[in-house]
């Protein structure tokens, strides 16, 4: 795999979350405690530190460390479920070079952690149709948009947002949006 582009990926991924902090942490406000956006900014702020102090050299090791420092990091709901991502990725990139495999196993670690199926309103959301899409070479930016939009018409039944039940009809989910510029920082940097 090319180690560039990967690195390149999270980098581009730091700067759009760091640069839409202010409107994570409002759509969370919506339906949440309004953290989200500073939680995610945190955290990516200390994976993009940790990737330069440490500049690991494989994929499994950029993955690696990117999920430790989100696991101790970020706080919130979203710092386990993306660190267990990442932490699955990573196992997943010692033996698979296939983006699409990988971001599975990923997939899978974030439902290991957090029980959250399709259709719960959560960053799964994004994570399973997208990775569908790349499985099929049709995500695009658009498809992602429209992946993400979809979260708007669920009711939740995970996560803080599911305690407002049906008045979390309406919005987005702010861990679906997020995930949503991980897969569109991953086109950009052509991983
Ligand atoms: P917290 O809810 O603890 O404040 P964040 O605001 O950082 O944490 O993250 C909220 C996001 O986490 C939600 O928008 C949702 O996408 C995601 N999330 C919450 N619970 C789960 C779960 N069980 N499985 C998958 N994602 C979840
Ligand atoms: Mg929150
Ligand atoms: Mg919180």
């Amino acid at each position: 795999m090319d180690v560039t582009k990967i690195k390149q990926w999270l980098e581009l991924f730091t700067v759009k979350v760091n640069a839409e902090k202010a409107y994570l942490s409002d759509l969370d406000g919506a339906i949440g405690d309004g953290d989200h956006g500073m939680n995610m900014a945190r955290g990516t702020t200390a994976m993009q530190e940790a990737l330069l102090e440490k500049n690991p050299e494989t994929a499994a090791d950029i993955f690696k460390v990117a999920g430790m420092t989100l696991v101790s990091k970020v706080g919130g709901a979203s710092g386990p479920l993306y660190g267990s991502a990442f932490i699955s990725m990573a196992k997943a990139a010692t033996s698979s070079e296939d983006m699409a495999e990988i971001l599975a196993a990923g997939l899978e670690g974030i439902q290991k952690r957090g029980k959250a199926e399709v259709g719960e309103k959560t960053m799964v959301d994004t994570w399973a149709p997208s990775i569908e899409a790349l499985k099929n070479d049709e995500l695009t930016a658009d498809k992602i948009t429209e992946i993400v939009n979809a979260t708007k018409d669920i009711k939740a039944t995970k996560g803080r947002a599911s305690y407002l039940g049906d008045r979390s009809i309406g919005h987005l989910d702010p861990g679906a949006v997020s995930s949503g510029y991980l897969f569109a920082t991953l086109l950009e940097a052509e991983v």
